[in-house]
């Protein structure tokens, strides 16, 4: 059901749920079908307006990085109300440091392609040596349009929108109520609260929380470091000898995966042996194919004409323009975690009297020097079996500025682990030393490889909603 006022709000829930995003509900909709209930609080309404968004405003110190207030979408639904939808699976080795491991989240993968409405055919195939193809699914889920009509009929989740949580009250780790602000403060007591309100805010609420409560939280706990986001730049552009390419993939049946008459966009990874022997981040290789450019309009073409005009005339001008492929490279790169980077309290605060956030965030030297090797390799197998040639940019060898994006991949700053100095939760996502306080999103992980993170943070949340069911059963 969805309130519309405060009054009808239970005096005494099972379970609390900080926001409504894929974290959140996952949770919430996994325990209605144990039949357990629980109240999702959310701060959004059900669209994103101005004055909501303005909550997400916050500073940033260091290397360049999308305004706060954009990058996530304050509403029912979440960040999903915007995202991009693809979805894949960490790596294996991604989870080396994790206190648990890919196989872990096998139970809950069927429940979470369906929440995400996709069919998890997920593959890997040997390119070559270095790197294998990999494929993403494409969710077309927007949580609000998904869910809204079913939890509005739930008996099981009570919604209420436009009531932001502001922070956990309790003592020697037991959380009792939740401070929420509807039209002025008030509480909901609970016995499990979970904490779900995004990548940043997840950091943000917690520290509020702790500093509120002097016994509450641990003090050493490192709240907000460690945090991660996915660096994204383009590296090289180049062209692909139609013929001997198309060859290459018949001879190496790849030609079922990659349909370059699509004009489409592909994706790698370097394979488990590349990321050890050269100490390579893992990375998401996007190479987007253009059949009907005209090469001899390719900047790329023009520059090879000056230096290796042998390659230019037989491969290029004494053929139809349109024979070849062009092509350019982007990266979506692992980003190591690293204390520094950090969501910290700012001394500003916003209308709810909570400090804004604080985001620290560097990129490191790793990002070029990884990337550098892997356009390396590519362009020594291009070379190799005269598939084409490409040009990197100039900022992978020099130490000079250069572009970048980033994923919109808010990870870390609540990290799982044994370690109470390197972690904030557990493996079963529990605030070390907490009775009943739990972190659900992508600020949970450990490490960030290359995956986009809601897959597996869905996959997360619904094994946080399996242990405490058990818990309550
Ligand atoms: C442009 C863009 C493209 C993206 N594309 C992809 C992609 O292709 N693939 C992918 O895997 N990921 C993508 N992401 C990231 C993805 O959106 C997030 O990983 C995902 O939404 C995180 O889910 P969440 O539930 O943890 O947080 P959110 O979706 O951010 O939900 C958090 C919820 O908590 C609520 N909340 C916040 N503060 C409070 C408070 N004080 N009180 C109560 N409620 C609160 C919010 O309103 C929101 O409803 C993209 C993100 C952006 C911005």
């Amino acid at each position: 059901m969805i309130l519309a006022d405060f009054s009808k709000v239970p005096k005494y829930n099972n379970v609390v749920i900080i926001g409504s995003g894929p974290a959140g509900l996952s949770i919430a909709l996994h325990l209605e079908k144990k039949g357990i209930s629980s109240i999702v609080i959310e701060a959004g309404k059900s669209n994103p307006d101005q004055n909501s968004q303005n909550f997400y405003k916050g500073k940033i110190v260091g290397d360049n990085f999308p305004d706060l207030s954009i990058c996530r979408l304050r509403q029912f639904g979440g960040t999903t109300g915007h995202w991009g939808g693809n979805c894949i699976e960490l790596d294996e080795y991604d989870f080396e440091s994790w206190p648990i491991n890919k196989v872990d989240l096998k139970k809950f993968k069927k429940e979470s392609y369906k929440n995400l409405n996709i069919e998890g055919n997920f593959f890997k195939k040997k390119f070559n040596q270095n790197i294998d193809l990999i494929n993403y699914n494409w969710s077309n889920a927007k949580f609000k349009e998904k869910y809204f009509e079913k939890i509005k009929k739930s008996k099981k989740i009570t919604l209420i929108l436009n009531c932001p949580f502001i922070q956990f009250n309790g003592e020697n780790g037991k959380v009792i109520s939740a401070s929420v602000y509807k039209d002025k403060l008030k509480n909901v007591e609970g016995k499990y609260f979970i904490l779900a309100a995004g990548g940043i805010e997840n950091s943000r609420l917690l520290l509020w929380s702790r500093h509120k409560n002097k016994t509450l939280i641990n003090k050493n706990l490192p709240i907000g470091n460690y945090w991660m986001d996915h660096p994204y730049h383009k590296v090289a552009e180049g062209i692909l000898f139609k013929k001997n390419f198309d060859d290459y993939l018949t001879k190496n049946n790849l030609n079922k995966y990659i349909d370059v008459n699509c004009n489409y966009s592909f994706s790698f990874s370097p394979n488990f042996n590349f990321l050890n022997e050269l100490k390579v981040l893992n990375t998401s290789i996007n190479i987007g194919i253009s059949k009907n450019n005209k090469t001899n309009e390719n900047q790329f073409l023009k520059q090879l004409k000056c230096l290796a005009p042998s390659i230019i005339n037989k491969y290029f001008f004494d053929k139809d323009d349109y024979n070849n492929y062009s092509f350019s490279v982007n990266l979506l790169s692992d980003q190591k975690p690293e204390y520094y980077n950090r969501i910290s309290l700012g001394n500003e605060k916003d209308v709810n009297g909570i400090p804004i956030p604080v985001l620290y965030w560097k990129r490191s030297e790793n990002v070029r020097n990884s990337s550098r090797k892997i356009v390396e390799s590519l362009a020594s197998f291009l070379i190799l079996k005269n598939l084409g040639r490409l040009a990197a940019e100039e900022f992978l060898f020099n130490d000079i500025k250069y572009n970048h994006m980033n994923g919109y991949h808010h990870m870390g700053g609540t990290r799982m682990g044994n370690n109470e100095k390197y972690s904030v939760v557990d493996k079963n996502l529990k605030v070390h030393n907490t009775k009943n306080l739990y972190v659900s999103g992508s600020s949970v992980f450990v490490t960030a490889g290359h995956a986009h993170p809601t897959l597996t943070l869905t996959q997360l949340a619904i094994r946080l909603a399996d242990h405490l069911s058990k818990l309550i059963n």
